[in-house]
């Protein structure tokens, strides 16, 4: 018998040295986004009280195809980059289809997901500017502790607004952003004016990602010499996340193969995009033939059935205006595990992608996910985080196509985070504790009826 590669690995000289901006190759560029005042799209200066202007000059970039990575960055990158390209024999075996199936395991990143790729891009940017303080939110608390990390190793200081539920469902992700240094707050708090508001209007509401944000733009605004730093959505994000898909795109070469399919599990977009952009950009330039799939949870599904408009990225209306699939920045998500997936919209890149046909989405069930990622862990020996299972879910749906048709698809799909400090929502799976949620057409009409209507009318 031969013996089969398994992992295909990087050299630390193949790390990529740049990251790569879809919207130049993209034909129908995304939309601006808007002053929510004048309706006008924002300049770049605009954006310069919230953001290091380094990340608001990458966020509206519309000619670099390429951007270099920042030495500093890259150096810190290589603690844990390339990370592994790995093929899934087990699972294959298991499902017992013609499928060859690769995942590229973001999950042995030091804080166990991908969103470290850009919270050091951001910390630095911060930093190299002379920003002191940073706020910024998490679901879960995987971007909480990115950043947490990140600002520690840039030498800033951060507080992080962490929605309640999972503040309360997963207390150690908050001791492990306390270990780091920053400072954990539940979100809503009495601490700023939108966490105020809320908890009056609904005493018990649980917090969501939009309601966070809210509050950390806030306090980032009254704070000297501090910036706010997001975890997903936004287009410089996503940037930093294509460092995935440029690396797996050289390891599928070492592989000998080329995907058919792509993969990611679906928040605000940027795992999605990091691993399937790099691949994308083939389609756009030469047509090659490729699907990518956005997995989406089915109780916070914008993508399978949002509408497209233009909606603030938060509860409260601070953000500029951004063009994306939505259920309404107030809508309030069920208290599914998966935390880093409970938010309303999608970044304008992929929602612009969606419109134009270059994507698919899909929507899971919770109870789905779960099996799935219980597979996933018997046959792989690693537990994916709650939301990385969505995106395995959707996996075995199109290897089970693939044996049905009898044909030989090569699919590759992000393992977005690995699961173990979500073992109380493993918990409640294995002790038939969780449930589906259903959500009717009628609760998302009413969200998105509120919308006001600002699309372009050609
Ligand atoms: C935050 C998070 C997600 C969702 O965010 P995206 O920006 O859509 O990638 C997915 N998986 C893990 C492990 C996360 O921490």
């Amino acid at each position: 018998m031969t013996t089969q590669q398994k992992r295909f690995l990087l050299p630390e000289n193949e790390i990529p040295t740049q990251w790569y901006n879809i919207v130049t190759d993209m034909k129908n560029k995304p939309l601006p986004m808007l002053h929510p005042g004048t309706k006008q799209a924002m300049k770049v200066e605009e954006l310069y009280p919230l953001f290091a202007e380094e990340l608001a000059k990458q966020e509206l970039n519309t000619t670099d195809r390429f951007i270099d990575i920042p030495e500093e960055v890259r150096e810190k990158y290589k603690f844990y980059r390339a990370t592994p390209l790995v093929r899934a024999y087990g699972l294959e075996k298991a499902l017992d289809t013609p499928a060859h199936i690769y995942f590229k395991n973001e999950s042995v990143s030091p804080v166990g997901s991908h969103k470290l790729n850009s919270a050091l891009a951001q910390a630095y940017y911060c930093k190299q500017q002379g920003v002191t303080n940073i706020t910024t939110e998490t679901g879960a608390g995987q971007w909480g502790t990115a950043m947490s990390y990140a600002a520690k190793a840039f030498g800033l200081e951060l507080a992080v607004y962490m929605v309640k539920v999972s503040y309360e469902q997963k207390p150690y992700r908050r001791s492990v952003m306390q270990t780091f240094g920053s400072q954990v707050i539940a979100s809503p708090s009495m601490s700023t004016k939108a966490g105020r508001k809320i908890l009056t209007d609904h005493p018990t509401y649980q917090g969501s990602l939009g309601t966070a944000i809210s509050e950390a733009i806030e306090l980032a605004m009254q704070t000297p010499n501090c910036k706010y730093v997001l975890g997903s959505v936004l287009n410089h994000v996503t940037l930093h996340q294509t460092i995935i898909g440029l690396e797996a795109e050289k390891q599928m070469a070492m592989a000998g193969e080329y995907p058919d399919i792509i993969i990611g599990c679906f928040g605000g977009g940027s795992n999605f995009g990091g691993i399937s952009f790099p691949f994308l950009r083939h389609k756009l330039i030469d047509n090659k033939d490729i699907r990518i799939i956005a997995a989406e949870p089915a109780s916070c599904p914008k993508l399978t059935r949002g509408v497209f408009e233009y909606d603030f990225g938060d509860e409260a209306g601070y953000t500029p205006l951004l063009p994306m699939f939505t259920l309404g920045h107030d809508f309030a998500p069920a208290h599914i595990h998966a935390g880093g997936l409970r938010y309303h919209g999608a970044g304008s890149i992929v929602s612009q992608l969606k419109r134009d046909g270059l994507m698919e989405a899909v929507d899971i069930q919770q109870l789905d996910s779960f099996k799935a990622g219980i597979l996933f862990a018997q046959t792989e020996g690693i537990v994916p985080a709650p939301e990385s299972c969505h995106a395995i879910a959707a996996t075995m749906i199109e290897a089970e196509k693939a044996k049905l048709e009898g044909k030989q698809k090569t699919i590759l799909f992000n393992l977005s985070g690995h699961g173990l400090i979500d073992m109380a929502a493993y918990d409640a799976y294995l002790a038939d504790d969780l449930s589906n949620y259903e959500l009717s057409d009628e609760v998302i009409r009413r969200n998105v009826d509120k919308l006001e209507n600002n699309l372009p009318t050609t």
